[in-house]
């Protein structure tokens, strides 16, 4: 009777975690050991752990340098080959260090869990992980180290997730392995009403909801890749992120219904990553939008926000919109093609812009959240140049000298502020 009510015990409070480390995280043999800890403390409370990590802080970033120096118009599968190297390094250390610990820990690559994708190389998708050999292990009380990053197509070829794409991974396992939590461990202690780099008095969250977090990070909050809030968001994985080297609780990311705090604005996220294109003197005529936007899409060139006025002689009118900069010289030289076709007049380009956006799920119940921003924006002479808003976001685009200017005055408007 007494033996099985323990084991009823064991079984409640045991949790599966997946644990994902980040660059930073694993960036030396020392702080790999450090990272183990972590591993150790889990393990040592009786959970089930399955371990993510990057590459050493700075790696991927001289791998990609290695393939430009090699070939600058580079073949994207050799490209993976390369770039998803620095996970396998890392992966090793790890599963060394939990040994070292007296912890039962093996690596498990990309290609032999499988962990499959589909072939768009250096951007990836994954299809699926099959975890079956992984669930039994972890069930006997092994821990399970695996680089984060890392595919495998369909026809045998490495493929990598896209910059950041460790997280992805990391939610992923922790979806196919139906774990209680996934914890992403980085170098700052949770998610913030505002990079605090900038804004001195921001706070950490203690939640922040899938949505939210979406926003923020496809705003240009760079905590969490965007594809692996959806991806949670999706199969309802908790994520908490939080700090390799502190203790604390981080910052959850969940659900709207278990959120009680009700604040309007959750948070303030900025991207430098885009840059402004204005078509001047366009014909203002049915088709011309799809004639600009369709090539546009068709070369892949995503574009973010878009305005365009009515000409007031119903003839010629601006558009502008903006891109990432990274697609700006392929976008300029694609609409220069095109100049006669659209009937454009000229094109101004200005990539000395930032957008910033304030982000929260309050917006859908509470009207004035635009005006507030404009009227903060105005009182500091901040000029708006492109609008954008969503159901649970405005964002707006502004010269790039005003952008901390911006930030603050908005995050102390919004009642962000901590005291
Ligand atoms: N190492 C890869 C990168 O730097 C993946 C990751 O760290 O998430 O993008
Ligand atoms: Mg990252």
């Amino acid at each position: 009777m007494a033996a099985s009510a323990a084991a009823l015990c064991k079984v409640r409070f045991m949790a599966r975690v997946v644990q994902k480390f980040g660059g930073t995280s694993v960036a030396d043999v020392e702080r790999i050991r450090k990272a183990a800890e972590k591993t150790k403390a889990e393990v040592d409370a009786g959970n089930e752990v399955a371990v993510v990590v990057s590459a050493m802080a700075g790696v991927t970033n001289q791998l990609v340098e290695y393939v430009g120096a090699m070939s600058p118009m580079h073949d994207a599968r050799e490209y993976d080959v390369v770039v998803s190297s620095g996970e396998q390094v890392t992966t090793g250390l790890m599963a060394l260090a939990l040994q070292e610990m007296g912890i039962q820990a093996r690596s498990w690559l990309g290609w032999q869990m499988p962990i499959r994708t589909d072939d768009s190389h250096s951007r990836a998708r994954i299809k699926s992980i099959d975890s079956s050999e992984l669930d039994r292990r972890l069930t006997a009380g092994e821990v399970a180290v695996m680089p984060g990053f890392q595919g495998i197509t369909e026809k045998n070829r490495v493929t990598t997730l896209g910059r950041g794409g460790s997280d992805t991974s990391a939610v992923a396992l922790a979806a196919a392995l139906n774990a209680d939590r996934c914890d992403i461990y980085t170098d700052v202690d949770g998610v913030y009403t505002c990079d605090p780099r900038i804004v001195v008095k921001a706070q950490k969250l203690d939640r922040i909801t899938y949505e939210e977090m979406l926003e923020m990070a496809s705003q240009g909050a760079k905590v969490l890749q965007t594809r692996s809030v959806e991806m949670a968001m999706n199969h309802g994985v908790r994520l908490y992120v939080r700090s390799t080297f502190t203790d604390g609780d981080g910052t959850l990311v969940c659900d709207e219904d278990e959120i009680v705090e009700d604040q309007v604005v959750s948070g303030i996220a900025y991207s430098r990553d885009e840059a402004k294109i204005t078509l001047v003197q366009v014909p203002d005529r049915p088709g011309v939008a799809a004639a600009i936007f369709g090539p546009l899409a068709d070369e892949n060139v995503n574009v973010d926000m878009i305005v365009q006025s009515t000409a007031a002689d119903g003839a010629l009118t601006d558009i502008t919109f903006t891109v990432a900069k990274i697609d700006f010289d392929r976008a300029a030289k694609l609409l220069g093609d095109l100049q006669q076709e659209i009937g454009y007049e000229a094109v101004i380009a200005d990539s000395s812009v930032v957008k910033v956006s304030v982000i929260g799920v309050g917006m859908r119940s509470h009207a004035g959240v635009a005006q507030l921003m404009f009227k903060t924006l105005s009182e500091k002479g901040i000029n708006v140049q492109v609008i954008s808003t969503s159901e649970i976001k405005v964002s707006v685009l502004i010269a790039e000298e005003y952008a901390e200017l911006a930030l603050r005055a908005l995050h102390t408007a919004y009642g962000l502020d901590a005291d």
